[in-house]
This record gives structure tokens, sequence and C-alpha cells, in this order.
């Protein structure tokens, strides 16, 4: 079942108690064919709007999937029940959109606060709550594929910079060779050849004794400044 329908099949489990609120939804599902609004005052009271909406959904609303996208819509055939619409949303103040589309009237909502408020308004609180377990999961799920991208840009950072400092490691190796580099050199420029991968930290934990992230790098640029440095000197 799609979720407008289970949408749907909730609202019509939906009776009202009163008769002011009954009357008021049997005139929203059945609004879209008049041509104008009727003289007749049928929903002044707040019950009765949230009736009234409840009968306009019924009978010209549908939901998207909110796992795909946020979008309700009704589609009407007449302007004034549009407008009409429109101005009750903005009483429930729940910023409705308008637009024309093919001959036809149509408000939608696009944001997932706008539908969840919408749907408090009609008394759909199952389709309610089952919208925000959507948004929950929808939410986690964003923010850990931002988490994922920073952490791949961060890699690939990583890669970059080791790839440039091994290329220093082989200019020095292949013209006056590693052995020709204090030791403390020596013994960064074999760990980075042998751990590309490795971060800066990494690579401190592995010489004898530990040196910090900022010792490492202190030594690698060392490394660059002599590849560069005798090389412009040749
Ligand atoms: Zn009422």
């Amino acid at each position: 079942m799609s979720f407008s329908s289970k949408v749907k099949s909730e609202l019509r489990l939906i009776v009202p108690k009163d008769t002011h609120c009954l009357h008021a939804e049997l005139m929203g599902f059945l609004a879209g064919g008049l041509e104008s609004r009727p003289e007749e005052k049928l929903y002044e009271k707040n019950c009765c709007k949230r009736a009234f909406l409840r009968g306009v959904f019924l009978h010209n609303g549908t939901m998207t999937d909110p796992n795909e996208i946020y979008n309700l819509e009704m589609v009407f055939r007449h302007s004034w029940l549009a407008n009409e619409v429109m101005r009750l949303l903005i009483q429930f103040e729940i910023p409705g959109k308008m637009t024309e589309r093919k001959g036809r009237y149509v408000v939608y909502l696009r944001d997932g606060d706008d539908i969840s408020d919408f749907l408090k308004v009609l008394g759909a609180n199952a389709s309610l709550l089952a919208l925000e377990d959507i948004r929950v999961v929808k939410e986690v799920r964003n923010r850990v594929n931002r988490r994922v991208n920073c952490e791949a840009a961060n890699i690939h950072k990583t890669a970059a910079t080791s790839v440039r400092q091994i290329e220093d490691i082989r200019t020095i190796e292949a013209r006056e060779g590693l052995e020709s580099l204090p030791v403390p050199l020596q013994e960064i420029a074999r760990l980075r050849m042998e751990y590309p991968e490795a971060t800066l930290s990494e690579l401190g934990d592995l010489l004898d004794p530990p040196v910090g992230k900022s010792g490492v790098n202190h030594r690698l640029r060392r490394l660059h400044e002599i590849a560069v440095g005798k090389e412009q000197e040749t």
C-alpha cells in the first residue's frame, strides 16, 4: 500500500463525534465539485476546519512516499477551493504553496515539517509517527553520508601528500642515497616508503621511541627541502 493510501485509510477511520464536524468533513469531501464557495458557513469552528481539510484531502489529496521525497498535494478544478485551502493552512500556520498545472489548481507542501504539521491538523496520528520515523532515519543517513564524504576527502588528501613525500624520498635516494641523511630522517624515509597509506600519527607511533604528529611532519618537511634544495643546485 502506498503511503498516500495508508494516510487515507487512517483518515477514513476517523469518525467526527459532533454533527458540525461531520457536516464540515462531508462538505470538504464534496467541495471539489462546486464552482464557487457555498454561502453557508459550515466550518467556522477550529474542529470543523480540521474536519473540512480532512474531507478535502481524502478527495483531492496525495502524498508521495516520504522515503523518496517530501511532497503532499491537493489538486482542484476550481480556484476558490484552492484559495480556501490556502487560507485555512495559514490559519494553522502551515505555509502552503499554490500553482497552476494543466488547468488545475495545485496546493502543495514540500517541507517535512509542514507535511508533519498538516497530518497533525488532519488527526492522522499513526501516519504522522510513520513520517517522523522516516525523517529520523533520513536525517541520520544524511549525517552519515556527509561524514563518509568528509572522511573520503581526508583519505584522498593523505594519499596525495604521501605520494609527494615518496617522490621526495626517491629523489634523494637516487641522487645521494638515504645513507647520506641524518639517522632520524633515514628512519622516517624508510617508514614512509614501507607504509605509504599511514597517517603522520601512525608513522610517528612506528618510530622507536615514538614521535608525535608534528615531529613526523617536521622530518618529512626537511626531506622535502633536501629533495628540492639539492635539485635546484644541480
Ligand atoms: Zn466541529
